[in-house]
């Protein structure tokens, strides 16, 4: 994995080759969905372009001193902007300094490189003043922006850099990537079926959380009795939505709203791999663990129009709790709706 990323060979040899020619552009936009590895790739470019014993594929050694002060965030020449403040933009203060700092030539390296990350969020301001920097270049300097897509950057921004597209992964690769980590095997494969085809994301993920998590749904559907099921689920609603108070006070980061998302999501997941395994018979075309006892269980019944059914519940829960409707009631009125098709 010589630039840090796992897949992306597209992307790495066309940056490569870029490289190897002397011809790098001086503005770069690295677009792709989140968490699959437009940064890393970002820092690896800057460790490339200055790299002091560069392997043969362009990729950096790593070990140089370079390396590891670009690595360490503590390279003079290297320098790294990212929105700022509750309301997370880019502000014109920010790229005037950004643009000092790109005026002198490099102390020790080959190329100056700024990197400027969610480029989606630069004030119309801020931009402008961006534009001029990527307009007239100072020589030996490299601005890499990274954005989830060009639509989200402003035009004039997006007409002067060169894209490049970070794609998401195969599910298979991600499975791959992150049992060679050492990962759990079910929680390799949970985590695979959740990123959505990017490993950053799997990897961001609380293992204890999530196995946890898939867990307590994978009990709760597999109760076969309604009575016992409904009392269940009113329980399971009681512990989430106390776990989601605790981490709407003490969790600043944004921790309530990653958790729902988790939940949600691993939801999702399990009735769709349900889904899957009903029409195919077959574990391949699953994306999350091989199928659990209630999965087999329900992948006998269920029908078409259940199928349906359980996705438009999702989607009213889904909808409700984006509307902040009470977090309770929704997931009670979610556990009811499923129950209809017990
Ligand atoms: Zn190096």
């Amino acid at each position: 994995m010589p630039w840090g990323l796992v897949g992306q060979e597209r992307p790495l040899k066309i940056l490569a080759n870029m490289i190897g020619n002397g011809r790098l552009p001086h503005g770069l936009l690295l677009t792709g969905a989140t968490g699959t590895g437009k940064y890393t790739l970002a820092l690896s470019l800057a460790q490339a372009l200055n790299c002091e014993n560069p392997e043969p594929d362009r990729s950096p050694c790593r070990q140089c001193v370079s390396c590891k002060k670009i690595a360490g965030d503590v390279h003079p020449d290297v320098s790294v902007l990212n929105p700022k403040g509750k309301l997370h933009i880019i502000r014109i203060e920010d790229v005037r300094e950004l643009r000092d700092a790109l005026n002198f030539r490099p102390y020790e390296a080959k190329y100056k490189v700024a990197i400027i990350r969610s480029a989606e969020r630069f004030r119309e301001d801020a931009g402008g003043a961006l534009l001029k920097t990527l307009e007239e270049p100072t020589p030996d300097t490299v601005l890499i922006l990274t954005a989830i897509s060009p639509g989200g950057v402003m035009e004039t921004l997006v007409s002067r850099c060169v894209k490049v597209k970070v794609s998401p992964l195969s599910r298979d690769r991600i499975f791959a990537a992150l049992s060679a980590k050492g990962l759990d095997l079910k929680l390799s494969h949970i985590l695979a079926g959740l990123s959505g085809g990017a490993l950053g994301l799997a990897l961001g993920l609380d293992s204890a959380l999530t196995l946890s998590v898939w867990d307590s749904v994978d009990r709760l559907f597999g109760i076969a009795e309604g009575p016992k099921y409904l009392k269940a689920a009113i329980e399971w609603t009681a512990t989430f939505a106390g776990e989601v108070e605790k981490l709407e006070k003490e969790d600043e980061t944004g921790g309530k709203s990653r958790f729902m998302a988790l939940v949600m999501d691993s939801i999702r997941l399990w009735w769709r791999d349900v889904a899957v395994l009903a029409a195919t018979g077959k574990n391949e075309a699953l994306l999350g663990p091989p199928p659990s006892m209630a999965q087999k269980k329900w992948a006998k019944t269920i029908t078409a129009r259940t199928v349906v059914g359980l996705e438009s519940a999702m989607a009213k829960l889904a909808d409700g709790l984006n509307r902040s409707m009470g977090l309770t009631l929704m997931f009670e009125n979610y556990w009811l709706d499923v129950l209809q098709y017990f």
